[in-house]
């Protein structure tokens, strides 16, 4: 924690040195995407995108599962995605899983998540993929994404997103990032598989 402390410290003046940008900060966001990922710390969506500070609204979730909507129970899931849709009004949403998921891991391995009941309820409500199904890699690629998949299903049912679709302002994206290369895949509607950015 100590060298987390002492870059944060020490931020102000790495801040200094773009004090047009981050002064124009204040003024207000709006943000190109918003980002749908992961809470595993080798997932730097900022890293990833090169995006600047104002650039990326994200949302992270265990797994980056997104829960079934429910109008009538209050969810943080629910709240950012309205919140980017219908205020910030961005164009583009990314669902972007990845390589080496402990979420997924947990899913398809039928792993005992007697000792983290939170983690067991929430994975439990993941739509994807069925548990049991062996990874045939190591890195599980195939069952990320299509739990990818699977939350991008998920996401169109949020009304906001369902609106966002039909009005042609608004487009989804699934994404797998590969924590060992950093290569990005994207799913291709066209060919049904996730293909290089
Ligand atoms: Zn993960």
């Amino acid at each position: 924690m100590h060298m987390l402390t002492k870059n944060a410290r020490a931020f102000r003046e790495r801040a200094a040195a773009h004090a047009d940008e981050f002064s124009l900060l204040a003024n207000g966001q709006s943000p190109q995407a918003l980002f749908i990922t992961c809470s595993d710390s080798r997932v730097i969506p900022s890293l990833i995108t090169g995006a600047r500070p104002g650039e990326l609204f994200e949302l992270r979730t265990a797994g980056n599962i997104i829960p079934a909507h429910h109008p009538d129970r209050p969810s943080s899931e629910a709240a950012t995605i309205e919140y980017a849709v219908e205020v910030l009004g961005v164009a583009d949403i990314v669902i972007c899983g990845h390589s080496h998921c402990g979420a997924v891991g947990a899913i398809v391995r039928r792993e005992d998540l007697t000792a983290v009941p939170s983690v067991r309820d929430w994975l439990q409500s993941a739509a994807s993929p069925p548990a049991g199904a062996a990874p045939s890699t190591p890195d599980i690629a195939e069952a990320v994404q299509d739990h990818v998949l699977s939350q991008l299903d998920r996401l169109r049912g949020y009304p906001s997103v369902t609106r966002g679709l039909a009005d042609g302002r608004l487009t989804l994206h699934g994404w797998f990032y590969e924590i060992h290369t950093g290569s990005v895949l994207a799913h291709r509607a066209h060919a049904d598989a996730f293909l290089p950015l």
